[in-house]
């Protein structure tokens, strides 16, 4: 199927009247048209008219007609209208003629493709015939004409909308054929229905593909079903080469289908999270590839024959349908030995790839892996989609522009035949716009020029602010694109956006500020103003808290609340309320609540590591064994590493799995002699064991990013120097690109009731 924009006139929007070659809708503020809908219009078809009446009205205050189309049968028009230079504006299968079918049907068979064919007569009544291959379709080609009359929807609601005001409404003759380029346009977030249609999102639905439906099955009953790992059965994953589970997958496919006869596909794979099977006859289906962004065997062979086999056992009844499969984690890569059905349909969600770049920009190696897998899989597959992710994952909603990103790859994947999107996104308004509005302009038309797309949204959102603003979106969108910071995660945010591009940013905004004060563009300049307090705010933060300054830290994170609450209250929501808040909580705000409860009241600070430690990784673990937490040896390679300002990526460590060794020693004054001293630790990724002076002082316990602490009063030797080792196991998280210590370490001391 051919997929592409064809505009066969390019339009010239004329709001005069007076421009030859151009169609009167309302002159004015008097009615010349009229929609015409079937007789029997479908809901789409009936939408279609109410939203070009509507838009229509709130323009220009005139009210339009909408009638069902007779003509012939003895249907007037309006007698108020006359019948010169007057517009039928006829919608859907009344306006479908076979001409106007032939004429899209040349360009692509996408039931979401339009016609609008204007034609003027200016001594007589002139047409508008906007035909789409289906009703939604021709809700579509409304939208399209609402867009060269110049409206615009950047985001839901009053605040995303743009209606310009104008008594005369007129379009430019043409014969516009619009195929979209992408057969499936999905943002996988909650967000206004209408929209979302409005950005002429739809297609089909790439269905979930996590976990493999065996129907009930108890592990204690039947452990063998499930996945062995170390010697023992868990239910992390399926043993999928045991032909029970297939048996019953098989089964169950056959009942979904049964039960969903129009879906096309079922979603099928492994669990998210790892607990592979690796019983003999599981290993056996591996084809001994191995995933080196995920540190484990490639799981794509054994999976593959497992779908191969699936859709063998159904072909009896369900002989067309397909399995839906995510290409993730360490099922990633291609499979090596067996050869896939070709009613597997993968689609791509690259979470171990950096998540800042797209895959051409030359600052990621990383990222450019992607379009191997992208062409790996295209070539032996015929239906492939993506369903990445548009935003900065584990990320409470910091300013994130990915246009740089998308503008490059969205092209690439038409260029790589993908056919579809269902794109892993939050609807956090204030820190995703533009990037969410170009996204759905691409996935409609990957050519589209994305600078006039951006200069076009300054322009209408923010009026007078236009120059200043899109002075900021290209400042906040070129920090990241610059920065050879990877992964996506907050800790390397006070490097992408340092304090140079800080204050400019703040310029732009203040100027912008200035020039829409008293105006109704006041309050979208206040959103983005929101947005980059929320990231200065944050930025303050990091930097107190490494200088063990908890008291102004928490000041920091008070207002972050704040502005969080403030995003909370607008409509749409300019922050989604759960990852704003949930991430902070879960990456931040402990550190930060826990840090100054240890400084204040009762408690004293006594001494804080420095931000740099010895560091050695232990890939066998062997550490332990060999002493590397004794005193005594001093020798062993060390090298140095930083801890609470530099994530693991950002110094060369970006994929390491397993164990490392941190050293560092620190006098405690005589003086906390006798006191009760802790030792604490603001947050590490994953493990930490703990020695001082070569005495196990404890392990933490085990949850990544949350703070802990030991107390190590009789281990301390007072008014003398003391060693600390640090043995940390990073085995699981790897997409943020953090390990080891990530926040600062300190004693401090509990006054004594
Ligand atoms: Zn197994
Ligand atoms: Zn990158």
């Amino acid at each position: 199927m051919k997929t592409s924009i064809i505009l066969i006139s390019i339009f010239l929007l004329c709001t005069s009247g007076f421009c030859a070659k151009t169609v009167l809708l309302v002159e004015n503020g008097n009615a010349k048209s009229v929609i015409l809908i079937p007789a029997q219009a479908h809901e789409d078809e009936q939408f279609a008219a109410k939203e070009l009446a509507e838009h229509i009205e709130k323009m220009s205050g005139c009210k339009i007609d909408v009638v069902k189309e007779t003509l012939g049968k003895g249907w007037q028009i309006n007698p108020g209208l006359g019948n010169k230079g007057v517009c039928y504006i006829f919608l859907g299968t009344c306006a479908m003629t076979p001409e106007i079918e032939k004429a899209i049907r040349s360009s692509g068979d996408d039931p979401a493709s339009f016609m609008i064919k204007a034609e003027s007569n200016p001594s007589g009544i002139s047409n508008i015939r906007i035909a789409g291959l289906s009703p939604e379709g021709t809700l579509f080609g409304v939208y399209e004409l609402l867009e060269q009359m110049g409206v615009r929807w950047y985001m839901p609601g009053d605040i995303g909308t743009v209606i310009p005001e104008k008594k005369t409404i007129a379009v430019s003759e043409q014969n516009t054929i619009q195929v979209p380029s992408f057969h499936a346009r999905h943002l996988q977030m909650a967000v206004d229905r209408t929209w979302y249609r409005r950005m002429r999102l739809g297609g089909p639905y790439f269905p979930s593909a996590h976990g493999i439906n065996i129907g009930k099955a108890d592990i204690n009953k039947e452990p063998e079903l499930f996945a062995l790992v170390n010697g023992k059965r868990q239910q992390s994953q399926l043993c999928i080469s045991n032909p029970e589970v297939l048996a019953r997958a098989i089964k169950e496919t056959k009942n979904y289908f049964r039960k969903n006869p129009a879906a096309p596909w079922i979603g099928m794979g492994p669990n998210d999270g790892a607990g592979f099977c690796e019983c003999e006859n599981c290993r056996a289906l591996d084809g001994g590839d191995f995933d080196d962004f995920e540190n484990e065997v490639s799981m794509t062979d054994r999976y593959i024959w497992f779908f191969n086999r699936v859709l063998e056992g159904i072909a009896d009844e369900f002989p067309g349908k397909k399995i839906g499969f995510y290409c993730y984690s360490c099922y990633m890569k291609p499979p090596v030995k067996v050869k896939p059905d070709p009613k597997i349909v993968p689609a791509f969600a690259p979470i171990s790839l950096c998540r800042i770049h797209g895959m051409s920009n030359p600052i990621c190696p990383e990222r450019s892996y992607y379009r191997k897998i992208m062409e790996a899989w295209g070539k032996i597959l015929p239906e492939t989609y993506e369903r990445g992710y548009f935003f900065n994952l584990a990320d409470p909603g910091f300013p994130f522009s990915k246009v740089h990103a998308i503008r490059d790859e969205i092209p690439v994947a038409k260029e790589l035949g993908i056919r579809g999107w269902r794109v892993e996104t939050i609807p956090h308004w204030a820190s995703m716009t533009p990037t969410i509005y170009i996204a759905t302009k691409l996935f409609w038309n990957h050519t589209s020029d994305v600078d006039a797309l951006i200069h076009d949204f300054a322009k209408n959102f923010f009026g007078p602010a236009a120059v200043e603003m899109e002075k900021y979106i290209v400042l906040m969108d070129s920090a990241l694109r610059d920065a050879d910071y990877h992964t996506g995660c907050s800790h390397d945010l006070p490097f992408i956006y340092n304090p140079s591009i800080m204050k400019t940013a703040d310029q732009y905004l203040k100027k912008a500020e200035s020039l829409t004060k008293g105006t109704k563009y006041a309050e979208k300049v206040a959103i983005f103003r929101l947005s980059y307090d929320y990231l200065a705010s944050f930025l303050s933060m990091l930097e107190n808290r490494n200088r063990f300054d908890f008291v102004s830290a928490k000041k920091d994170l008070e207002r972050i609340q704040e502005i969080q609450q403030k995003a909370f209250q607008y409509e749409p929501k300019m922050f989604a309320q759960g990852p704003a808040t949930s991430y902070m909580k879960r990456f931040f705000s402990p550190c930060i609540e826990q840090g100054f409860e240890r400084i204040t009241g009762k408690n004293v600070f006594v001494a804080g590591l420095p931000d740099e430690w010895d560091f050695l990784i232990d890939p066998v673990s062997i550490g332990e064994e060999i002493g590397y937490y004794t005193t005594g040896k001093i020798g062993g390679n060390w090298t140095k590493i930083k801890t609470k300002t530099l994530s693991w990526s950002d110094q060369g460590l970006r994929y390491y799995k397993g164990d490392a060794w941190y050293r560092n020693s620190i006098v405690i004054p005589e003086k906390f002699k006798d006191k009760k001293v802790f030792l604490w630790f603001g947050g590490v990724d994953e493990l930490a064991k703990v020695w001082l002076n070569g005495k196990l002082v404890g392990t933490s316990p085990g949850k990544a990013f949350v703070p802990f602490e030991f107390d190590v009063s009789e281990f301390i030797h007072y008014g003398k120097e003391n060693l600390i080792a640090v043995k940390v196991t990073n085995k699981k998280l790897n997409e943020l690109g953090t390990g080891g210590i990530t926040a600062p370490v300190m004693f401090y001391m509990q006054e004594k009731n």
